[in-house]
């Protein structure tokens, strides 16, 4: 088939897809955590020894007690078979963003060559994946080869039912045999264990006698775009990238919002079902789903858990998304850009920090003294996003991501903080340590006024801040679609914890001089604000205006690449950051420097290659197509002294021209290979490789609004987004 014959036939596969009838809805009750091995469950079926001992392990986040791994291990395993596993895995995240595996039979073969099912204690303590093959960023060659996984008790463990089967998974730690974190768990389980330690500093200094763990908390909202699998699967670009590298945005895009407020088409629904029953059996609390800006995208928000577990919930809601989407024929995409002109895919990442016993820390209350416990939690995170403005830059910077951060759908590559304005008064005023006739008209005595109702979901919500606080948590915008929400997370939770750390000392060295603690709170509030109020910004983070000032005037940063950011991990207050609060050792940190800046440029090398063989090999003969089609049509038709104005021809022929010249310079760019070093690489791509792949794109853009649409091979935006 050539040309649009296979779009044509995409077109009526897809239409007259029967849609699969939606199973009568089946009770919430019934489905909930149905295939995970709850607290409850091993309540249940464990010993009350074993189950207290290791209740208390989850509370600390401390490895499993040897001494009771083999009676937990047990139970488990008796659990899985009940569900009809025949294989465990250890599921695990290395610094890509996926999920790995590795999976192993319960099978094991008796002296008689008969078999039982075995699943030994030491095998959750220590399981060994081929680690080999995961990034690295070096650390195994300065330390030893292997890695191995360790259960993170508190994350349960649950089966995963395929058409092919069932699979004991359990979530794990991954690490190097010297202790070097491999993966995206160890350095969150960390930094939550940093953050306990100096929020409960803070909190006893504020006369709390009884404090519970404290816990950081998430609720990430995915974004993603649905695509039919007939049209996906004949682009290269989509299957390969993720993202198309071509394509003509078509006449109508989103302008109407008609996608937006219109209801769910009824095949997504379907979808969208089947996804949440999935989620509801693996105790993933999926709570909202609605239409995207764009067309054919969606969105899909869970209730918000610690933010541990809630990570681990995440990776497997993107693989559910992702599966589920074949079962139905489409191709999930959750590229944060896969189309140009039209609004990307983001992931914000609602977070807050709190325990069983003061509650979320960052919600204001209504007493002046929990007023005053709020604004310094609050404080300790302006102080932190200001201070490391370059590294929360960089813990969302991925090739996919800069596609969207500062293009005017998302917020900006400039770090900073949204209070609202009520807040933000508050904070105004404590830096002047006056009233000037304010909005609240009075005086913030900390400890002794209570806040202003501070709203929770306030209408002048600020879509433009890449950090906002919205009523009770911080929200983070900047963080892509299909990122990992395990990085973010841990930037926020360390530089929180130093925050904290530092606010305590100040603290306590006031209050050795016989500061009063009113007072105290007050003047170190008054020092953050004066230090790193120039973070907080209210305005619309779009205008050009903010980009000037925010740099020119308040010193911000704005790094507008992956290739700019990625550096500041290495700056060296970073480095300390992460050492000082126990989360990454400068190794590990290094290491994380060069996995993601190696993915940087491996993602763009694979684009930019895709850009020069579809040119070549789909979108040049289109044209050739069409032109040889003309030429021959136009010498008939002189043949009976009809002449056609060759105006089209020689437009299409120029741009050809002009196409294949530019693949040219392309390949040749590609054949670099001396760099000076890693930062020199990526640049490269960003200024040098980059602009060319979009050079080449005019060009084939332009020829797709030449060539006859019969001839034109891929699919076209108009087709990929509004047929479903
Ligand atoms: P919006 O679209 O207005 O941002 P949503 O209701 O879609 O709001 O998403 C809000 C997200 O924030 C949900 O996942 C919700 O569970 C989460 N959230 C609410 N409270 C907290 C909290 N204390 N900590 C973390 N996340 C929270
Ligand atoms: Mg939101």
């Amino acid at each position: 088939m050539s040309g649009n014959q296979s779009r044509v036939q995409a077109i009526y596969q897809i239409t007259n897809r029967e849609i699969k009838p939606f199973n009568s809805p089946k009770r919430l009750e019934e489905m909930w955590a149905k295939d995970v091995f709850t607290l409850s469950k091993m309540q249940e079926c464990l010993p009350k020894d074993v189950f207290k001992s290791l209740q208390k392990t989850i509370q600390t986040g401390e490895p499993l007690d040897l001494s009771i791994a083999d009676v937990v291990a047990t139970a488990m395993r008796d659990w899985a078979i009940s569900k009809r596993a025949l294989y465990y895995a250890h599921v695990f995240y290395p610094l890509t963003n996926s999920t790995a595996e590795k999976h192993d039979g319960f099978v094991s073969v008796q002296g008689d060559g008969s078999v039982i099912s075995e699943f030994a204690g030491k095998v959750l303590v220590k399981g060994e994946p081929d680690g080999s093959s995961f990034p690295n960023g070096g650390i195994r060659t300065t330390f030893e080869a292997r890695g191995y996984t360790a259960w993170d008790v508190t994350s349960p463990a649950y089966v995963m039912e395929t058409d092919n089967g069932v699979t004991l998974c359990i979530p794990t730690v991954f690490v190097s045999w010297t202790g070097e974190a491999l993966d995206k768990k160890t350095p969150l389980l960390r930094s939550n264990a940093a953050l306990n330690k100096s929020a409960r500093r803070v909190l006893e200094l504020l006369g709390h006698k009884d404090i519970a763990p404290i816990n950081s908390s998430c609720g990430a909202e995915q974004e993603y775009f649905l695509v039919d699998s007939n049209f996906a699967h004949s682009r290269p670009d989509l299957l390969l990238a993720g993202r198309t590298l071509f394509g003509k945005p078509s006449a109508k895009g989103q302008e109407f919002d008609d996608h937006y407020f219109g209801a769910i088409p009824e095949r997504v629904q379907v979808f969208m079902q089947d996804v949440e029953e999935s989620m509801y059996r693996l105790g993933i609390p999926a709570k909202t789903r609605h239409n995207e800006v764009a067309p054919g995208q969606f969105e899909l928000a869970p209730f918000f858990e610690s933010a541990n577990v809630a990570t681990d919930h995440q990776q497997l809601t993107m693989t559910i998304l992702r599966k589920m989407a074949k079962k139905h024929g489409f191709v999930c995409l959750l590229h944060e850009k896969p189309f140009a002109g039209i609004n990307g895919s983001g992931k914000h990442v609602n977070w807050s920090v709190g325990n069983a016993t003061q509650g979320n820390l960052l919600d204001p209350g209504d007493t002046p003294h929990s007023n005053a416990q709020f604004l310094l939690f609050c404080g300790a995170i302006i102080r932190g996003v200001h201070k490391f403005g370059p590294l929360m830059r960089a813990v969302v910077a991925t090739a996919s991501n800069d596609h969207r951060l500062g293009a005017n759908e998302a917020p900006p590559a400039i770090m900073s903080v949204y209070l609202g304005s009520q807040l933000e008064d508050v904070y105004e005023q404590i830096r002047k340590g006056e009233i000037t006739g304010s909005q609240l008209a009075q005086t913030m005595n900390i400890g002794i006024d209570t806040l202003p109702v501070i709203p929770k979901d306030p209408g002048d919500r600020n879509r433009t801040s890449p950090f906002a606080f919205t009523g009770n948590r911080f929200e983070f915008r900047a963080v892509g679609s299909s990122q990992s929400v395990a990085g973010p997370l841990v930037a926020m939770n360390t530089i929180l914890a130093d925050s904290l750390q530092w606010i305590a000392e100040k603290l306590e060295a006031e209050l050795k001089q016989g500061t009063d603690l009113n007072d105290a709170i007050q003047k170190v509030l008054q020092e953050i604000m004066e230090k790193h109020g120039a973070v907080v910004f209210g305005g619309n983070g779009y205008s050009e205006e903010w980009h000037k000032m925010a740099v020119e005037e308040r010193g911000l940063a704005n790094l507008r690449t992956t290739a700019d950011a990625l550096p500041s991990l290495k700056y060296k207050e970073v480095e300390e950051l992460f050492d000082k609060m126990g989360v990454l050792s400068p190794v590990e940190l290094e290491s994380r420097f060069e996995v993601y800046a190696e993915q940087y440029i491996l993602s763009l090398e694979v684009e930019a290659k895709l850009v020069v063989s579809m040119a070549k090999t789909t979108i040049y003969p289109a044209a050739i197509n069409y032109l040889s089609k003309l030429t021959s049509t136009m010498a008939s038709l002189n043949n009976i002294g009809i002449k056609l104005d060759t105006c089209a021809i020689e437009k299409i022929a120029t741009l050809v021209n002009q196409l294949i010249a530019e693949v040219e310079k392309l390949s040749e760019a590609l054949h670099k290979e001396d760099f000076a070093d890693t930062e020199a690489h990526m640049k490269y791509f960003a200024q040098t490789i980059l602009p060319i792949m979009n050079e080449v794109r005019k060009y084939a853009d332009a020829l797709e609004g030449e060539v006859d649409d019969e001839l034109w091979p891929l699919p076209t935006y108009q087709e990929m987004l509004f047929i479903k």
